[in-house]
């Protein structure tokens, strides 16, 4: 009996050493640097390497090869010939390895450069492809997306014909790829292209297959983490309902009565009020509605300089960033007023509205309900301010109502890109 319990004793011990071995389980990264110079060649060599066996594994295979055709290539050249190899790293949600590789070889002729990207899912010991990330419906809007940001770059260079066929939605032509919690980015190796291009998409824009916690790699900062359970359907009728001057003590309620309609809005924020708001704004990622950017204060943007509409910008960007982890793509111009200064000085999407619901001016929330109900169409923005409470009092009113006649709830950006798919078919 005795010799019974220390066995079972030492078993239980070494059960629980290996467990906390397990958890103490860290992705380790190392550096290996290879330098040679020999003769005519110079090689720089950067590689990583982690205790996951099976990408180290293929990292190396990887290395080697492109060591050894360079060798043959260009060891018995007399002419001076470099290689380089370098590399990017990084660790989404402690659980996925982004890597891109990129070789450099330079030589009398010319200069050449090739990617090549490594996606590991530590928790399933496996590499994912795009499949394993992105569905056939998203495989649409990123080629779309691709084919929009290429052609505006390279409209000189390349034909519209041209790139619709090396981007047509397939997942072979998108073999180059890596994400991390704020973007998920896109790779082309492509001869059509001159130097290896790369296109990001916002991570909030794409639904990917796995669960990703976004903005985790903002540190010293909470992360705000997107719950997304909504299906929209591109080809149902759908509208943006927009709030601008937020938040206020109205906006918990409108976030509550959004998701009683599976609703979301965008929220075009005031960046002195982020701080006092925090935790509506938490819950307003959580629920699936947007933030976009409505300055610092309100200023007047058309009549600020430069500095000054930079600083309205980008002190609401970073304080948004620095308090949930959220950086906005959009941007309300105060009072609607746009001109050509503003659309140059940003990057952010300048959204207006179609509808405008007037509830600044409106004391009685049923004329705010009449300006929406049987007004509204397929792809409208409403602007509506979610500082009063009458406003709440028609949303009320208005939510069931369109919803009873098939209307979607969808963020801006939401509705671009079902605008875009749309476009697609
Ligand atoms: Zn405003």
């Amino acid at each position: 009996m005795r010799k019974i319990m220390i066995i079972l004793i030492t078993l239980i011990l070494s059960i629980s050493i290996v467990f906390s071995i397990i958890n103490d389980y860290k992705i380790k990264n190392n550096v290996n640097t290879i330098i040679l110079k020999e003769n005519n060649m110079t090689i720089g060599i950067n590689y990583p390497t982690t205790n996951i066996k099976k990408l180290d594994f293929e990292i190396k295979k990887q290395v080697n090869t492109i060591y050894d055709d360079f060798i043959k290539e260009y060891g018995l050249d007399n002419k001076h010939s470099e290689l380089n190899i370098d590399y990017n790293f990084n660790i989404t949600n402690e659980r996925y390895i982004n890597i891109v590789l990129e070789k450099y070889i330079s030589n009398s002729k010319n200069l050449t450069s090739k990617l090549y990207t490594y996606v590991f899912d530590v928790k399933q010991n496996r590499f994912l492809t795009l499949k394993d990330l992105i569905n056939q419906e998203e495989l649409k809007y990123i080629s779309s997306y691709v084919q929009k940001e290429l052609l505006s770059k390279y409209k000189d260079s390349i034909g519209i014909n041209e790139l619709n066929n090396i981007l047509s939605p397939e997942y072979n032509n998108f073999k180059l790829f890596t994400f991390n919690d704020q973007k998920f980015v896109l790779y082309f190796n492509s001869p059509n292209f001159k130097d290896i291009v790369d296109v990001e998409i916002p991570i909030e824009n794409i639904n990917l297959k796995i669960p990703i916690e976004m903005g985790t790699s903002i540190q010293n900062t909470f992360k705000v983490k997107k719950i997304k359970n909504k299906v929209i359907d591109p080809n149902k009728k759908m509208i943006a309902l927009t709030f601008d001057d937020g938040p206020s003590k109205y906006t918990d309620k409108i976030i509550d009565l959004l998701n009683k309609y599976d609703a979301s809005g965008t929220f075009f924020v005031l960046g002195n009020k982020v701080e006092m708001y925090k935790e509506t704004l938490i819950k307003m990622v959580e629920q699936g509605s947007e933030i976009g950017n409505h300055s610092y204060n309100h200023k007047w943007l058309i009549k600020l300089n430069k500095d000054d509409f930079l600083n309205q910008v980008n002190q609401t960007q970073s304080i948004l960033k620095n308090t949930i982890g959220y950086t906005p793509t959009l941007l309300r111009p105060t009072y609607g007023s746009v001109n050509d200064e503003i659309k140059k000085n940003t990057t952010l999407d300048i959204i207006l509205w179609n509808i405008d619901t007037l509830d600044w001016k409106l004391k009685n929330y049923k004329d705010i309900v009449n300006r929406v109900v049987g007004k509204v169409e397929d792809g409208d923005i409403v602007l509506m301010h979610d500082i009063h409470e009458r406003t709440l009092k028609a949303l009320e009113i208005i939510l069931p109502k369109l919803k009873e006649e098939g209307y979607q709830f969808v963020t801006v950006s939401e509705l671009k890109k079902a605008q875009e798919l749309r476009k697609y078919e």
